[in-house]
Formats: C-alpha cells, structure tokens, sequence
C-alpha cells in the first residue's frame, strides 16, 4: 500500500478512490458484478497479473478496494481483504493459512461463533486447538506443542472486558514464529493497532462500530502481505465477498469513526463511573476504570475505554433479565456498535450454549448485563439505566 502520512482523520476522508469522468465530489457506487475490457489483449494481460484491472467482484471491485486500502492506512497495515461477514473474515484468517495436523492457541474469551469454529469445524479437518486464559499470558508458552501455527485472541474480549497484553502476545509470536491473529473488532483501528505490538493479521468485524449504525454486515482482515495474498487467494475461490454497497456504506462509515468512538467512549466512561456508584450494582467492568484490573494496560493499548460496559446486577439471571425488561429506551438486542445503546443478557442469549461453568470462566456471571453505548445524550441513557435499575429498589 501506497504511504500515506496523513493522520488518522485525514486517511479515513481523503483515502477515497480516484473520480471518474464526472468529477463526483464523494465515493461513487459501483454495483456492477463484472468489467469490461476493450481489447483481447488486454483482457489476457488483466487475467496473467501484467496489468492491473478489475475483472469480477467477487475477486475486487472499486468500492471493497477503497474500503481495504482506507483501512489498511488507518490500521497500519500492509494489505487487505474485505469479506460479507465478521465470522468469514475470522474464518478465512484461520482456514486460509492452517493446515491438518496443525494447533491453535485461542484465547478462552473469543466470540461465540469463532468458538463454533475452533470446537465443532477444525476438528473435523484435523485442525486443533487449546484454550488459555486471557489475563494468563506469562503461562501460555507452556501450552505451545510442536506443531502450534496460530495465537487467536481477542482484546478487549466479549462480554467481559478482559484485556490481552498485546505486546507480550506479540513477543510470544515472535519467538516461537507463530501468527498473531488479533480480533480488533471491539476496539476499532483507532483505539488500538495490534500490528504496532507485533500481530500479523487484525481481523474486523465492519457490522459493528466500523458501520456504527446497525446498517451492514462487513468484515476485514489486514496485515502481512504475504500472509494477505493467502487470505486473498482463500476468499477470492471460496466466495465470501463483500457486497460493492456495504463497502460503499463500510467506507463512509469509517469518514466519521473517530469522531463517533470519542463519543461512544465518553458516553461509556460516563456511564460505567455513575453504575459503579449505583449502590444496587454489584460489579462494573469498564477497561479506561480506574478500578480495572487492567487498568494500566488498558491505559497503554488503548486510546481509549471503548463503548462496551459490562455490570452485574443482584438477582442472578432473574435479575438480569428483570433489568432488560424494565429498560424503555435502550434497545434490547444481540448487537453492538450501534448509534442506538443496546441492553443484553450474555447468560441467557449469546453464551446460553455454554455450561455455567463454561461461562463463570470467561467471567460472564448470571447477572452480568452488557450494555453497547450509544450516541443518544448521556443523560438519557443514564435516566433509562437508572429507573430499570431503580424500580428493584438498587
Ligand atoms: C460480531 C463479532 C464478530 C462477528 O462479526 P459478524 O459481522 O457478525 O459476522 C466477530 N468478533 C467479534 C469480537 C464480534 O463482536
């Protein structure tokens, strides 16, 4: 990718495609399936890789190509591939540079469909896997076995805000020469960059914060070229390509990503300091807390505390889903990064499949509510919060 030294902002506005012959101002859309060529010979030179051109959608297009170039600058990262979900891009960073016989070393705290990937479909094509705990990550080398390719991890994890020291995981990676695959999904390229810590692929979901308004489905992996053209040789036969009109949408979304973050984080940190002054919340964990175990950490990976807030209320489960019936403005729903705050209930939706044990492990308790900040005014929210939590007399 061409070097760009803009900041952060000025790479997300300006990092747009080239116009075309009508000097359009913004990106135009291009929902066209194939190209055309005016010559045979240039046709053949365009399929050999002597010229450049596109060819066919599900290979590139204008618009997945300005998304994967503008993220690719934002993020730090060498090359790119844009994918129709989060998962096929989380599973086409696995599945297109492992192998039978080969090992992965997982964070217990990934999300639940990557969880499905590692337990139910690898080890069908002899892939396998160990799950280690995230804040243990002096202990993770002594899991390592000979034939251990991948670290996958995800910071700060889902639900419950567990952070994974990036630059130890690096390191790890480094010594033993194994891929660093970080799920960056939660923080966004602009609070944190695992590929300065030394990750080789940082894989997005674009449906969440990178979309912001609960729009799209989109996904992203970027990083080491060489690694990349895997990736990209993987998508471009199997077919999870990006639509050219959630591109389109993706690529807008992220014009205003660090504007939006400031206020999802603000909006968050605001509320995680009035829940853990709430005399009827039992726990609140938010990383940018002072009173996060990670805090220090969370200071020097982040910019800052990101938009998820986990706290717990009393009543077990019965009160967790108490709290969810009682909010009237937050919106009850499995997703996140949305401009609309979001209640859920982990124990009872998104980790119902595992055991109990399974969950207290991964620090998810029965009444642990997860709450996606939005962009409505903080008073708001905080008025919504506090008469759901109110009404059980706190
Ligand atoms: C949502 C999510 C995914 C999956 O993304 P989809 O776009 O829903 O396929 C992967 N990882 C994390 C951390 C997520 O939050």
């Amino acid at each position: 990718m061409e070097k760009d030294n803009h900041r952060f902002e000025t790479k997300a506005i300006r990092g747009q495609m080239e116009r075309t012959g009508y000097r359009e101002h913004s990106a135009p859309l291009f929902l066209t399936s194939s190209f055309t060529f005016p010559t045979a010979e240039l046709m053949a030179d365009t399929f050999s890789g002597q010229a450049d051109g596109i060819i066919y959608s599900r290979y590139s297009n204008p618009n997945t190509d300005e998304l994967i170039r503008k993220a690719c600058a934002m993020e730090g990262a060498e090359d790119g591939f844009a994918t129709a979900s989060g998962m096929a891009a989380v599973f086409a960073s696995m599945a297109a540079l492992l192998k039978a016989g080969d090992h992965i070393l997982a964070s217990r705290a990934v999300f639940g469909s990557t969880h499905q990937i590692l337990t139910e479909l690898f080890p069908r094509w002899g892939i396998t896997f160990t799950y280690v705990d995230p804040e243990d990550i002096d202990n993770w080398e002594q899991h390592l076995q000979s034939n251990t390719r991948m670290i996958v991890l995800e910071t700060p994890s889902n639900p419950g805000l567990a952070l994974i020291d990036l630059e130890k995981a690096g390191a790890l990676a480094r010594q033993h020469r194994l891929i660093l695959n970080v799920d960056n999904c939660f923080a966004t390229p602009y609070l944190q960059t695992p590929l300065m810590y030394g990750a080789h692929l940082s894989v997005h979901s674009g449906t969440k914060w990178m979309d912001g308004q609960g729009r799209v489905l989109g996904g992203l992996v970027v990083g080491d070229a060489e690694l990349i053209e895997k990736v990209r040789f993987f998508c471009r036969h199997t077919g999870p390509a990006m639509s050219p009109f959630n591109a389109w949408v993706l690529s807008k979304s992220l014009e205003t990503l660090a504007v939006r973050m400031d206020r999802h984080c603000s909006n968050a940190l605001r509320l995680a300091s009035y829940l853990e002054a709430h005399p009827g919340v039992l726990r609140v964990s938010y990383p940018h807390l002072a009173s996060h175990p990670q805090y220090e950490l969370a200071k020097k990976q982040m910019r800052l505390g990101g938009g998820i807030v986990a706290f717990e209320v009393q009543g077990g489960a019965a009160g967790g889903m108490a709290f969810l019936n009682r909010v009237r403005l937050c919106s009850l729903s499995s997703n996140l990064g949305d401009s609309r705050t979001i209640v859920t209930h982990p124990a009872s939706t998104t980790h119902s499949k595992l055991k109990e044990e399974e969950r207290l492990a991964v620090g998810i308790r029965p009444g642990m509510i997860r709450i996606s900040a939005g962009l409505e005014h903080i008073d708001d929210i905080i008025g919504d919060v506090e008469q759901a939590l109110g009404a059980r007399g706190g």
